[in-house]
This record gives C-alpha cells, structure tokens and sequence, in this order.
C-alpha cells in the first residue's frame, strides 16, 4: 500500500476505507480529493448515502422517485471520477434525518459488509461559523456513524438481526470526522484536485449552476493548506482523528 502525504507525513494508506454521508455531493464537497488520493494509493474505499438527496432541488416538476433516481446516478458517476464503485444507499428522508436506532443497524450492517479500517463520515459538532456545513441531516449522520462504530458495529449484542445475517461484529480503529472545528489530520489533495472537481461536476443538478465551483472550492482548500503550514499552492483537506480503539 501506497503512502498518502499529510501534514503528519507520510502516512500508509489503509487497506478499506467506509465513507458515510448523510447527502448525495457532500463526501465530493469534504472528502473527494482525499478518496481520490487513498483509491490512487491502492486503498479500496466504499461509501454509505444515508439520504438519496430527496429534498435537494428547488424543482418541482421532478418526482421524488426521478429525483431520487437522478441524484444516486449522480453520486455513481462522481464516485466512480475518485475510483470508488461499491455504492450502499440506505434511503431515509432526506431533510429530516434522524440518529435513530433504524439509522445506526443501517449504517453498521454496512460497518460490517465493509470491515473498513477507516471511517470517514460528518462531525456531529455544529460549526456555528460554518453553518452550511452543519446542516442537521450532516450532523445526524455524523452521530448515528460515530453510534454504528463505537459501540454498535463491535457489539455482537447489537442488532441480533445482523449477526443472523452473516454479519460478524468488527472493529473500526480510527474515523476521520469532516468539517471538524478543530481539524488534527490534513491531507495534501493537490495532485487530485482535478478528479474532485471532476466528481463535483457529476452532481450536475447541484454543481450545473455554479460557474466559480472550481474557484470557490480551491479557495478551501488552498486556505486547509496554509493553515496546515503546507507550501504555497498546496491544496488540503482537513480531518479530526477519533481514536477508536
Ligand atoms: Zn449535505
């Protein structure tokens, strides 16, 4: 397995990674680059939608149906830009997304298909300077990912109905959190940085309109970079480690 640069240094890429967002664009927005830079690494990723993005367009003259269906094409196409095929979309409602019991057996099912070493999913802390990013369904699917890791995923007790699926109990050892007031793990996404756009452009009935996406989302991640210490022209991502074991 390849190394991926950050500001600890180099650090080996993990076998599989499990990324769990609560929307259909938001793992492109936080987290495309740094995808692109584990799949490139030789990492198999995976991601969990937990909503198929059903409140996400202004639009009324779609169904819910086409545009569920829209939007999980879209998500297919930009995952498949940053190298990643396997694809769980759980379908809960979009916008009124919960931390429930339902959520959290939904997402460890998952958990334990994967086996991921690394969980990559939304902070369930509300960033009050920042608060596109923390939009309830974000913080949500945050909690009820962080619930599915510890304990739940671990927990052969939990969700008697996963283990008479097949599903053996496994442990997460570490989840990098997105959007995290207080970021400790920043990895250099330069090199990618044009597959992330690339994966944005996929979500075209969210992305279609914005001509300075490019420009808007470079500024983000020139300014992880810089407080990061990175050189000048760095563009970076930027995590919070949860030790989780
Ligand atoms: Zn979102």
């Amino acid at each position: 397995m390849a190394d991926v640069m950050t500001d600890r240094g180099p650090l080996a890429a993990p076998s599989r990674a499990l990324v769990v967002c609560a929307h259909p664009d938001d793992v492109d927005f936080g987290a495309a680059g740094t995808v692109a830079s584990l799949t490139a690494a030789g990492c198999t990723v995976s991601y969990c939608l937990a909503t198929s993005g059903d409140a996400g367009s202004d639009d009324l003259s779609f169904t819910t149906d086409e545009l569920v269906a829209l939007r999980e094409k879209e998500q297919r196409a930009a995952a498949h830009e940053v190298g990643v095929d396997d694809l769980t979309f759980l379908r809960h409602g979009d916008g009124r997304l919960e931390a429930t019991l339902e959520l959290r057996r939904d997402i460890t099912r998952v958990v334990r298909r994967v086996r991921p070493d690394v969980v990559i999913c939304q902070s369930p802390e509300r960033i009050l300077e920042r608060i596109f990013a923390s939009h309830p369904d974000h913080l949500a699917a945050g909690e009820a990912t962080l619930c599915a890791v510890y304990p739940d995923a671990r927990n052969p007790r939990a969700f008697p109905e996963l283990l008479a699926e097949g599903l053996e109990p496994h442990v997460v050892p570490q989840v990098w959190l997105m959007a995290h007031p207080r970021p400790d793990l920043v990895v250099d996404v330069t090199e990618h940085f044009d597959r992330k756009i690339a994966a944005l452009r996929a979500h075209l009935s969210q992305t279609g309109h914005r001509s300075d996406l490019e420009e808007m989302v470079g500024g983000w991640l020139a300014g992880n970079a810089e407080q990061a210490g990175f050189d000048r022209g760095r563009l970076a991502e930027a995590f919070k480690v949860v030790p989780t074991v």
